[in-house]
């Protein structure tokens, strides 16, 4: 397993359309172990294919504490959506910022596991906000275009944190 070198906005491949796998490889199961060492290197909970300049249809996700409960997913595919939810949202390959975004509250969506398992999974609130987060990357698309409002730095909520102490922002614990 090895680090990988994660992209950052600007670069080109960030708003490529990612492709399809057609196999699991031996070459994809190294990149699906990269991808998480990598992930949780930065403390991140979600990484697509293109942060690590792989245009291929792969994320990977771990919103656990523990960091110990992830998930791998292989040509995703969102098959329905409900409701709404707005929150912060940070991006690693956006590091050091936050901004909020509207996402569904609930997402079902479709993959293949790294086994080539044919898979779904119903997602709510934090999950189902970083399925959504992950997809995107796999279209081109970074959360930056999407925010409503403006883009904060975090330093900038961590202080005003400290001031009012209400909002749940600015702790890094959101960056995928
Ligand atoms: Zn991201």
């Amino acid at each position: 397993m090895a680090l990988r070198n994660i992209r950052k906005q600007g670069e080109e491949i960030l708003s490529k359309r990612a492709k399809e796998i057609r196999e699991i490889t031996p070459r994809i199961e190294e990149l699906a172990q990269d991808m998480l060492e990598t992930m949780y290197d930065a403390e991140g909970v979600g990484l697509a294919g293109p942060q690590v300049g792989i245009l291929k249809r792969i994320v990977v996700i771990d919103i656990s504490e523990e960091r110990n409960d992830p998930i791998i997913m292989i040509n995703p595919v969102i098959t329905e959506s409900e409701g709404t939810q707005t929150g912060w949202e940070g991006c690693l390959s956006v590091p050091g910022k936050s901004g909020q975004v509207t996402r569904p509250e609930k997402v079902r969506a479709t993959f293949i596991d790294i086994e080539g398992n044919e898979c779904e999974i119903e997602a709510e609130g934090f999950l189902a906000r970083a399925v959504c987060h992950e997809l995107d990357h796999l279209d081109g698309h970074l959360y930056v275009e999407k925010v409503e409002g403006r883009l904060y730095d975090n330093s900038e909520l961590q202080s005003e944190q400290e001031e009012e102490d209400d909002e749940p922002a600015g702790d890094g614990e959101v960056k995928a």
